[in-house]
């Protein structure tokens, strides 16, 4: 047994997947008798490619990978959920993940009852590596690092992590739905050297697909091997398989829109900057800004009650009175700065 087969559980690694019906059949072929498709309304009436080999070539064209080191999920949410199924008995093995982060993960632990075990940050956000080894044991089969963080916006320092690579011998899930935004290489450049680690990027952000519902997690082939076997086979629809395709062929402006919202961002830091009853504006590496103000609850209401919605974290750990704010464009940053000059 592998290592890595070591870590799976073991009803999953007895699956006997589902065998989609165009999956046993390889060649070329003109009359599809096979799946009880309806023969009218082409092209919807065929199941979609469950594996979706001509989107993950493409991606993996842009991303530098293999398209065998790819699976797609609906959003990040669903290779959260996997990873969690497939290495997590349920009442018995647990997880180790930074606090604050993004909240998907807690929910995921939860419905699969599994234990959630959370290590604090330090004060500025920035990580203690040796906190989050010291949280392991034995059952500890993931620890979900999210770089750059939700809420904070921070990067996570590269020697911290790579001394949780080295130092855990379960699965290492890097969140980078923000890296388009970061300076920060991605842990891409590296999937080769970890076999045990996961990188998930997603459409919701940088490239303004949130609608979409269309999520990567980039692994060695033995780990998406296992996100293959157990996801739906068809979880990824032909509408959307082809629409994605087509918005990869805009990658430049993609970039322009993440300049556009770098430079937004320091825009709207500097006005917050300048607002007497801000603060802090923590540093961020993402499309948002975490502030801390002496009421949140109070800004956040009146906020709402003017129309401006923005997210308020002042429940979180470390973000006592803290208040996330999205980068919008430059008349919605405006409305937002002056909304709150009338505070
Ligand atoms: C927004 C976000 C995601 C994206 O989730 P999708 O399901 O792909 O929309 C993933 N991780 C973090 C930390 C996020 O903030």
């Amino acid at each position: 047994m592998t290592d890595l087969s070591k870590l799976v559980r073991e009803n999953i690694r007895n699956l006997k997947p589902y065998s989609c019906a165009r999956s046993e059949y390889k060649g070329e072929a003109s009359v599809f008798l096979d799946a009880n498709e309806n023969p009218m309304n082409a092209p919807y009436n065929r199941y979609p490619d469950p594996l979706q080999e001509e989107l993950k070539k493409k991606i993996a064209k842009i991303k530098n990978v293999r398209p065998s080191q790819i699976m797609l999920g609906v959003g990040s949410d669903e290779p959260i959920d996997l990873t969690i199924r497939i290495f997590c008995e349920p009442a018995e093995d647990n997880i180790v993940a930074i606090d604050p982060t993004y909240g998907m993960y807690q929910v995921c632990a939860d419905i699969n009852n599994v234990e959630y075990r959370k290590v604090l940050l330090n004060d500025d956000f920035t990580l203690d590596a040796e906190r989050v080894l010291n949280a392991t044991d034995e059952r500890t089969k993931v620890i979900f690092l999210c770089s750059p963080n939700n809420p904070s916006g921070n990067v996570l320092e590269r020697d911290g992590i790579r001394k949780i690579l080295d130092g855990f011998g379960g699965i290492i899930v890097m969140d980078e739905a923000y890296i388009d935004f970061s300076s920060e290489p991605s842990w891409l450049e590296e999937l080769d050297e970890h076999p045990k680690m996961i990188v998930m990027q997603t459409f919701s952000k940088a490239w303004g697909l949130a609608s979409v519902r269309c999520g990567m997690a980039f692994a060695g082939e033995e780990i998406t091997g296992l996100f293959n076997k157990v996801k739906y086979p068809y979880n990824i629809n032909t509408l959307t398989q082809k629409f994605v395709y087509e918005q990869l062929d805009q990658e430049e402006r993609k970039n322009k829109w993440v300049r556009m919202l770098l430079e937004q961002r320091g825009l709207l830091a500097g006005k917050l900057a300048a607002l007497p009853f801000v603060e802090r504006i923590y540093p961020s590496e993402a499309n948002f800004l975490l502030i801390k103000v002496p009421d949140a609850d109070r800004i956040y209401n009146q906020l709402v009650s003017r129309g401006v919605i923005i997210r308020n974290r002042n429940a979180i750990s470390l973000c006592l009175g803290c208040l996330r704010i999205t980068v919008g464009t430059a008349e919605e940053n405006e409305i937002l700065i002056n909304e709150l000059k009338q505070l």
